[in-house]
């Protein structure tokens, strides 16, 4: 008998999921992937097409090229999910399934921060930084905040990226003198768990006249005045605004009554939801690492070596570390780099290499690695 598994969602951790599975099972599996969209893009793309270095076409990833044994790939919306009998329903279909693995990822909720759809701008999805691809060139001084309107976020360092970048994009177009950047973080430090990575971004922000403005987030913004509130009811005025909307679990999640306080609470041990059979891998969890590409994917390795061990009848693999490799853009033609573990030791820790000329080709290979071995490109 083959295994029937359904996994919802072709992001960073149901790519990683179906990949891994499929190298393992091949015949043996029949696994259906399910995405409502026809291509997946690096989230850090968005950089590329927001700064006006790539287009949207360039950095997109077609899922028509997926061809990997015991796996079918279906553009569908997901429209319903019944965790207790392993049934999906989209437009098109209903599947059932032997294990269901839920890596929907998270959305945005522009409304949670009112003004930001009227008087801000995003980079978060791949429509917003097309929008400011337009917009940068129009912008010629002022004052820029990037600010986080609420945690948990994606890609923790992503924001302070956003500044750094910023810095070199109106450097070349020579008007930084006649700009001011903020940046309004919820943490005290840009990476909390590593206080080398952190320095190292606090020096890099001195060093480029970058105001950061720690432990604070944005709440609304005054569209008609051009005013972001803060928390704490700092008003800072601005000409632009880049917001970091607030997240939440796409509403058909919300909907399968899975989520408690705003996510799908799993076993961090093996990422298990309480319902047999049933995984949650990814941003759409609650486990508790960052929300990032690279945890998603460390977590599906945990869980195709779970699958394939209860249907070969062996040991469970060992316990999800929680560990990833984050790189870091710092402008310049440099890229850091940050390994961070967060479930094997007491505390959550960080290990930081200096960014560098030579960390670009390795953040290079580990998209062209992904690219070829999710898509055979
Ligand atoms: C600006 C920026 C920079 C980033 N940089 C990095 C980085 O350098 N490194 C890193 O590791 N991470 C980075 N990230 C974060 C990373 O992109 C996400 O954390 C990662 O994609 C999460 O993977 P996932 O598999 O959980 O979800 P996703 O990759 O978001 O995939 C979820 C999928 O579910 C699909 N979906 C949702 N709802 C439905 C539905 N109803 N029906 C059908 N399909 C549906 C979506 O279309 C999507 O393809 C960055 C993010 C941003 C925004």
């Amino acid at each position: 008998m083959r295994l029937r598994v359904l996994v919802l969602g072709a992001g960073f951790g149901g790519l990683e999921l179906s990949a891994l599975l499929s190298e393992k099972l091949g015949d043996d599996l029949d696994l259906t992937l399910i995405d409502q969209n026809d291509s997946f893009y690096f989230g850090y793309s968005k950089f590329d097409v927001m700064f006006g270095h790539k287009t949207s076409d360039d950095i997109r990833l077609y899922y028509r090229n997926i061809v990997k044994p015991g796996v079918t790939f279906k553009q569908e919306t997901i429209t319903s999910i019944d965790p207790l009998n392993r049934k999906v329903t989209t437009r098109f279909s209903t599947y059932e399934a032997d294990v269901l693995v839920i890596a929907l990822g998270a959305d945005y909720d522009l409304a949670a921060t009112p003004g930001l759809a009227e008087g801000g701008n995003e980079f978060y999805t791949l429509a917003g930084a097309e929008r400011l691809r337009e917009v940068l060139p129009a912008f010629s001084k002022g004052r820029i905040i990037v600010g986080v309107t609420s945690a948990p976020f994606k890609c923790p360092p992503a924001p302070s990226e956003a500044a750094l970048l910023m810095h070199d994009y109106l450097l070349k177009r020579g008007i930084r003198d006649d700009c001011e950047i903020s940046l309004v973080m919820p943490f005290g430090l840009p990476i909390p768990p590593s206080s080398d990575t952190s320095k190292a971004l606090l020096k890099a922000f001195a060093e480029r006249n970058i105001q950061f403005i720690p432990k604070k987030v944005v709440r609304s913004i005054d569209a008609a005045h051009h005013v972001a509130l803060l928390d704490d009811g700092t008003e800072m005025p601005f000409e632009l605004f880049l917001g970091i909307p607030k997240h939440r679990v796409p509403t058909v999640v919300e909907q399968s009554g899975m989520v408690v306080n705003g996510w799908i609470p799993v076993d961090k041990t093996n990422l298990k939801t309480k319902f047999p059979n049933v995984y949650a891998i990814g941003d759409v969890n609650g486990v508790g690492t960052p929300k990032a590409g690279v945890f998603a994917e460390g977590a599906a390795k945990v869980v195709a070596e779970s699958i394939i061990a209860s249907f070969e009848r062996r040991d469970q693999p060992d316990a999800y570390k929680g560990d990833g490799t984050c790189y870091i853009e710092f402008g310049g033609g440099r890229v850091g780099k940050v390994n961070v573990d967060f479930f094997s030791g007491p505390a959550p820790s960080g290990t930081y290499t200096e960014a560098s000329p030579e960390l670009v080709a390795d953040k290079e290979y580990f998209g062209s690695s992904r690219k070829a071995r999710w898509f055979g490109l």
